[in-house]
């Protein structure tokens, strides 16, 4: 059996090699190595994938998020209700520019933002809702734009974990990250679509708002050397372009590979006492396993976790700890009451190794380890 990873970019990296390594010499030879052809080519193929008029590039996910705060003119005081159960660069850039977090409780079935929460917490400063499609499933989309309909409110789809998965809505079939007023996705190596270093971007339909946001992302500028708007330097270079490139028309098999993988999983773990694996929302999304996370109960995932660190099977716990326990984002305004689904769901969940390359028998190996671990303790 071929050691065990969490994620396997090198086995990834074999089956793209020359196409990489030509697009790479090609960029040292013409030194174009920011805003090159790489970039405005994979710019052009990614809006064709997610059938959104814009793409807009940037350096990293939480980038992306940030610039499409500041594209949508969000400021000082305005509130942005997001998930508590999420990773920290979601609400960070909230905090960082100055807009007022608010933090609510998940659905426990699909750890994706709870849509009777969101209800509950709009108050009249609320601007924006941040959906974040954990886990690479995607939220219930069609309840978050109707709730921001009702209240005139923005939705920033957070689409870092979940880059190529369906949507069905009532009337069509979306990509996650085309469906709110913006999208923001990150290219960090280990997500579905990986650049090797960082990157990031942002979707929109809306032709004056990715105006905005072009400005936005190289120093406020429309025009060479006029600032008019505080901006930032938030740039793709070109051989993050590349590998994207090299890899966008394989993100759907690379997405079919992992749920095949957990399909597996499912099959091993279904019922066996003490595990809930992962939940399917229904007609409405479809899965693209970011991260293939169980809840294990009864109290017993982390004497679990050290088994399986002691057997070499490597895991994640994402997230350990509540956004609304961190010291950053403490408030007065949480109660703990408020908090129940996700306050629970940081002692149960545990991600096993989810990638492209995954074996059977490394499957196999991982889920018996478990079941046996779980049967006798
Ligand atoms: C990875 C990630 C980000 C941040 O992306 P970076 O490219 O690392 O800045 C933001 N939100 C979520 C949910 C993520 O998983």
């Amino acid at each position: 059996m071929k050691k065990i990873q969490m994620v396997d970019l090198k086995g990834q990296y074999e089956g793209i090699k020359d196409q990489i390594n030509n697009s790479f010499n090609e960029i040292f030879e013409t030194t174009a190595f920011i805003n090159g052809t790489e970039v405005q080519q994979f710019q052009k193929e990614l809006e064709e994938y997610l059938g959104v008029k814009h793409v807009i590039p940037c350096a990293n996910g939480t980038d992306a998020l940030q610039i499409a705060m500041m594209g949508l003119g969000l400021k000082l005081g305005d509130e942005v209700i997001t998930a508590d159960f999420t990773f920290a660069a979601t609400v960070e850039v909230i905090a960082l520019l100055q807009l007022t977090p608010v933090l609510v409780d998940v659905d426990p079935r699909t750890f994706n933002i709870d849509t009777e929460a969101i209800k509950q917490a709009i108050t009249p400063k609320t601007k924006a809702i941040v959906p974040v499609h954990l886990f690479g499933q995607v939220a219930n989309m069609d309840a978050i734009m109707a709730i921001a309909q009702e209240h005139n409110l923005y939705v920033i789809e957070d689409n870092a974990q979940a880059i190529g998965a369906n949507y069905h809505s009532e009337h069509r079939t979306l990509k996650a990250g085309a469906i709110g007023h913006v999208g923001a996705t990150s290219f960090f190596p280990s997500k579905n679509l990986g650049a090797y270093g960082d990157g990031g971007a942002l979707f929109t339909n809306d032709d004056e708002l990715a105006h905005t946001i072009r400005g936005i992302v190289n120093h406020g500028m429309y025009e060479r050397y006029h600032h008019d708007v505080v901006g930032v330097n938030s740039r793709l270079d070109s051989f993050q372009a590349a590998v994207l490139r090299a890899k966008l028309p394989r993100l759907d098999m690379y997405n079919e590979a992992r749920k095949k993988s957990a399909l597996k999983y499912d099959e091993a773990f279904r019922g066996i006492e003490g595990i809930e694996i992962p939940y399917r929302g229904g007609d409405y999304d479809t899965h693209v396993f970011h991260q293939y996370t169980l809840k294990i109960k009864d109290g017993k995932r982390d004497a679990l976790a050290k088994h399986l660190q002691q057997e070499q099977i490597p895991f994640g716990v994402y997230y350990p700890i509540p956004l609304h326990l961190q010291k950053a984002y403490v408030d007065d305004r949480y109660l703990e009451k408020d908090f129940t689904v996700t306050n629970k769901l940081v002692k149960e969940v545990l991600s096993l190794p989810m990638h492209t390359e995954l074996e059977d028998d490394q499957i196999e190996y991982i889920t018996s380890t478990i079941i046996s671990f779980l049967k006798n303790n």
